[in-house]
């Protein structure tokens, strides 16, 4: 998202978004941003090794227990393998990540598939939905009739997990590792608490250390794609490399393949998901935005105090709610870590806090006998319910719904996300704010 209205708008808007989860992290932090310029030949690899710290050396035979959350006895993978095979074997290893032997993407340049991972979606019943076409920064139109379920035009959510049970909440991180993940991690080890963490590849290859250590401490690791673009906008082959590039640097750094991606701003239609799912993969959204990515970016106006009131919101429905929640939060700025840091324990008060995958019962990776990251008590995946997988259809419009004019932008980035509502927003803004999202999203 392009924020090109007038400041006197932007400052309403930015109160209103609050209410509304459609655009994940809309605006990019800057080496992030990628996208926008992919073309299936423009993709030049380089290699690149493991650089940061403890990355040294390639030992697969210590025997230390790599997860310090489990208290599984089956055995883990070896974190270090130059292949791409889902074998499990062995025992983990200490903390040092393995080394990424691959030629992996070049920085800003878009991914290639390799022909083997292409052959995975070659007999794949895919939708034919037809590649939109990218509005720049704004990713594709979101506006009109919704076909092929696509969940930021409709919030349509198909097979995507995209809440949580009653008393549940998932906590996700996305856009990381970054320079601020330690922060988190430590903050998150000091209340037991295990998070998933959608990781983007170009970052993943950058910080193999930091992704190692989160392995290693029980949380649950995703992808975010390579170089998180607007996966509809993207070719089959190109979601295909996004996808399977950012596995494999996590497979090479830890030893697992992540079961789980997050489409980047939520950008996903029922093509990405049968790709995804050709390739093993199952989609998340969420329910719950905190709308920190707008602190990341000092976007004009935002107040962190708003995500503050959200988390305030997420608090008091806990105990009326019929169902949990599912958040969006990002470890790519100090703030937006500080800001989690800072509401977690009431939430964490309010709701079992867990992974996506104990969320929705579903496994956190490929490979059979990896121990699932624990939450706080003891409960695991196996003991919850999998109905999650349903779409929240909550749309939680706000008593101050706005009029007949503006209620279809309203119904569209609602059902897209479903709702927290901001309480300290009143109805003339909230007007205010939907004509300016009429004309910005
Ligand atoms: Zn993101």
């Amino acid at each position: 998202m392009k924020l090109t209205t007038s400041a006197t708008t932007i400052a309403a808007l930015l109160a209103f978004i609050s209410v509304i989860g459609a655009q994940e992290d809309a605006v990019r932090v800057d080496d992030n941003s990628l996208a926008g310029s992919l073309t299936a030949d423009s993709g030049t690899n380089t290699t690149v090794s493991a650089t940061n710290d403890n990355s040294k050396n390639n030992n697969n035979t210590t025997t230390t227990t790599a997860s310090s959350s489990s208290d599984s006895t089956s055995t883990t993978p070896t974190p270090v393998s130059s292949n791409t095979s889902n074998s499990t074997s062995t025992t983990a290893t200490s903390s040092t990540p393995g080394q990424l032997t691959e030629s992996y993407p070049a920085d800003g340049s878009a991914p290639v598939p390799k022909p083997e991972w292409l052959e995975l979606i070659k007999n794949a019943n895919i939708t034919n939905a037809p590649v939109l076409k990218s509005n720049g920064d704004d990713g594709p139109n979101v506006n009109g009739a919704d076909k092929y379920c696509d969940w930021a035009m409709s919030g349509c959510m198909g097979s995507s997990i995209g809440s949580c049970p009653k008393g549940i909440w998932g906590l996700t991180f996305d856009d990381g590792p970054s320079d601020v993940s330690p922060k988190l991690y430590d903050f998150l080890k000091s209340t037991n608490q295990k998070a998933t963490l959608f990781m983007i590849g170009s970052n993943v290859i950058k910080y193999p250390a930091i992704v190692k250590r989160a392995f290693d401490e029980g949380h649950e690791l995703a992808i975010h794609t390579w170089t998180h673009s607007y996966l509809t906008t993207l070719s089959n082959e190109q979601i295909v490399a996004e996808l399977k590039w950012t596995e494999l640097a996590i497979k090479q750094i830890t030893g697992v393949s992540p079961r789980l991606f997050r489409p980047p701003y939520g950008d996903i239609d029922n093509r990405v998901r049968d790709i995804g799912t050709a390739l093993g993969f199952t989609s998340v959204i969420w329910d719950h935005d905190t709308n920190d990515w707008m602190l990341a970016e000092n976007a004009a106006g935002f107040k962190a105090e708003w995500i503050d009131g959200n988390f305030t919101q997420w608090v008091a429905d806990a105990s009326t709610s019929s169902s949990g929640g599912l958040s969006l939060e990002h470890d790519i700025k100090l703030a937006t870590v500080d800001a989690a840091i800072k509401n977690l324990p009431a939430l964490q008060k309010a709701y079992k806090v867990v992974t996506v995958g104990e969320c929705a019962g579903v496994p956190s990776y490929k490979e059979a006998n990896v121990p699932l990251p624990k939450a706080n008590a003891t409960t695991t995946s196996s003991a919850l319910p999998k109905s999650t997988m349903a779409a929240s259809t909550a749309s939680v419009v706000p008593a101050t719904t706005p009029d007949a004019a503006q209620s279809q932008t309203v119904k569209n980035i609602n059902g897209a996300a479903g709702t927290t509502i901001n309480t300290a927003l009143t109805s003339a803004v909230m007007g205010a704010l939907l004509f300016v999202l009429s004309n910005m999203l």
